[in-house]
C-alpha cells in the first residue's frame, strides 16, 4: 500500500509552496487508498517552536488535508536514532571523526586555494592496513557515514527523470554531532524506514540530500522509496517564494476570505495538470492525481488567477452557507447583521467580490450611510438627475410591495418620464444608496434595503 508523508520543519511560517508539498502527497495517498503521515521535523531546536507546529496543524486542517498517522515529532525519537546509529557503527558503516572545526576550516581553505571543491578528506576513515591518527585528548568526535568510495548512486525521479551522482562527489557525511545528536539526513532515513514510506514527494531543494539518504537506506538494509522532487514555486517577480520576499502565509489567505476548496483547486493546478481543466473538485483532483503530470519546471504564483478561482467557488456556495462564512468577516468589521437578509444580500453582492472579506466589505453599505466622494457625486448628480431622483423617491415611498421587479418598474417609468438614459438615473441612484458606482443590478440591490433606508438616503441627495 502507498504510504506518503509531509515532513515540515516547524520554523514559523508556511506559505503556498510549503502547503503544496502537503497537498500532492495527500492527493497521492488518497488516490491510492494509502496513508499520509505527518512528521514534524523539529530537530533544529533553535528555530522550531510549538506555535509553528500549531500553524502547520491549523493550515492543514483549514485546507482539509487530513492525515492518517501522526503527527510524529523527531525530537521524541532521539533514542531510536541513537539505537540505529549504534547499529551502523557496529557494522563498520559509520566511524568517529576527531577532526576539530579549526582543522576542518583549514583543510577547506587549502582545498579552495587549490581550486578544489571542499570536502572531508577521510583522515579518520578506517581502511584495511591504514593506521589512524592517535585520538586527541578532549575532543568529542562527530560520527561520519562511510560513503562508498567509488561508483555512483541514482534514482528515477518521478518528476525529474533519472538523476545520478558520482560517489566521489559525496564526502563522508556527519550523521551525529559531538554531543551525539543525530543530524537531519540520518533522522529522515530512519523515519522513512520506520514509517514504511513508499513515496517521498517533496521540494527539489532536497535533491542534493537524496543520494546521501539513499546510501543510508542501503546501509541499513533497505531499498529507498520512490522519489518525486517538486519544482519550486516562484512569486510574481520570478523569485523563489519565501517569507523574506513577501510571500503570505496559508493562514493569511484564510483571514482574507479565501475558500479552502479554491485553494486546493488553485494549488493543485500550480505544478500539476489534467489537460486543460482549471476548475475541478477535490474528488476529481484525487481521482485524477498522478505523479506523471507533475510539472517539470518551476511554477509561478499568480494572485489574480487565485482570486478568479476563489470567485468561482464563492459563486457556487449556497446562500445560507455563504452567509455563515461571511458572518465572521462582518463581525471583524464591527458590523451586526440586524435588518439585513444576509443570505439574499451576500448572494447578490458576491457577483462583485472575489473573497469573503470583499463580500463583507460590500455589506457595509447596509449599515452606514454612504459617503461618496464629492466630485464623483457632483459629476453624476446633475440637475435633471436630481429631479428624477426626487420623483423616484416619492414613488418608492408609496410603492405597493418592496420587490426588485416593482422597484425596477418604477425606475423605468421615471427614466422615461424624465427622458433620461438609464445610467443617468442608475448611477447617482447607486451612489446615493450604496456609495458605489458599480453594483449588481440596481433594482435587486435596492430591494435588499428597507424602504425607509432607501427613501431616507435619496432625500439626502436631492
Ligand atoms: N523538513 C524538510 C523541509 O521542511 C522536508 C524534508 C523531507 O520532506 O524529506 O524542507
Amino acid at each position: 500500500p502507498v504510504r506518503t508523508r509531509f515532513a515540515p520543519s516547524p520554523t514559523g511560517f508556511i506559505h503556498l509552496g510549503n502547503i503544496r508539498s502537503a497537498l500532492y502527497p495527500w492527493a497521492f495517498a488518497r488516490h491510492h487508498g494509502g496513508s499520509l503521515i505527518l512528521r514534524i521535523e523539529d530537530t533544529d531546536t533553535e528555530r522550531s517552536t510549538q506555535e509553528a507546529v500549531q500553524v502547520i496543524l491549523d493550515s492543514m486542517a483549514w485546507m482539509g488535508l487530513d492525515y492518517d498517522e501522526g503527527p510524529f515529532y523527531q525530537m521524541r525519537r532521539m533514542d531510536r536514532y541513537r539505537e540505529v546509529l549504534a547499529r551502523l557503527r557496529d557494522a563498520g558503516l559509520a566511524y568517529p571523526c576527531y577532526m576539530r572545526t579549526d582543522e576542518l576550516d583549514a583543510l577547506r581553505e587549502r582545498q579552495m586555494a587549490a581550486g578544489l571543491k571542499p570536502r572531508y578528506d577521510g583522515t579518520w576513515r578506517p581502511e584495511p592496513g591504514k593506521t589512524l591518527p592517535a585520538v586527541p585528548a578532549g575532543v568529542q568526535p562527530v560520527i561520519r557515514f562511510r560513503t562508498p568510495a567509488s561508483g555512483s548512486v541514482g534514482w528515477d525521479d518521478q518528476v525529474k527523470g533519472r538523476i545520478d551522482f558520482s560517489n566521489d562527489e559525496l564526502d563522508d557525511l556527519v550523521i551525529a554531532r559531538p554531543d551525539g545528536t543525530p543530524t537531519y539526513n540520518f533522522c529522515v532515513v530512519v523515519d522513512d524506514i520506520d514509517m514504511g514510506i513508499t513515496h517521498v514527494i517533496r521540494g527539489d531543494d532536497h535533491v542534493n540530500n537524496t543520494p546521501r539518504q539513499i546510501h543510508i537506506f542501503r546501509a541499513l538494509g533497505h531499498e529507498p522509496p520512490v522519489y518525486a522532487h517538486l519544482p519550486t514555486v516562484l512569486n510574481e517577480q520570478g523569485e523563489k517564494l519565501s517569507k523574506r520576499n513577501g510571500a503570505k502565509s496559508v493562514l493569511q489567505y484564510r483571514d482574507e476570505g479565501y475558500l479552502p476548496d479554491a485553494m486546493v483547486n488553485y494549488l493543485a493546478r500550480l505544478g500539476w495538470s489534467h489537460g486543460d481543466a482549471e476548475i475541478f473538485s477535490r474528488e476529481q483532483f484525487i481521482e485524477w492525481f498522478d505523479l506523471e503530470h507533475l510539472g517539470r519546471s518551476a511554477a509561478q504564483f499568480d494572485g489574480e488567477k487565485l482570486k478568479w478561482v476563489n470567485a468561482h467557488y464563492l459563486r457556487a456556495l449556497d446562500p445560507d452557507e455563504l452567509a455563515r462564512l461571511v458572518r465572521p468577516f462582518l463581525h471583524r468589521l464591527g458590523l451586526q447583521e440586524q435588518g439585513v437578509d444576509l443570505p439574499a444580500a451576500v448572494t447578490l453582492l458576491r457577483e462583485r467580490a472575489h473573497t469573503l472579506a470583499e463580500v463583507a466589505e460590500l455589506c457595509g453599505m447596509f449599515y452606514a450611510p454612504p459617503e461618496p466622494a464629492a466630485d464623483v457625486l457632483a459629476q453624476h448628480l446633475t440637475a435633471s438627475a436630481k429631479e428624477a431622483l426626487e420623483d423616484l423617491r416619492q414613488r418608492l415611498a408609496v410603492l405597493q410591495g418592496w420587490e426588485a421587479s416593482a422597484i425596477g418598474a418604477e425606475i423605468k417609468q421615471v427614466v422615461a418620464a424624465h427622458q433620461l438614459k438609464m445610467p443617468q438615473l442608475a448611477m447617482p441612484l447607486r451612489l446615493l444608496v450604496t456609495g458605489r458606482l458599480h453594483t449588481p443590478s440596481v433594482d435587486a440591490v435596492l430591494a435588499l434595503f428597507t424602504r425607509d433606508v432607501v427613501v431616507q438616503r435619496l432625500s439626502r441627495g436631492v
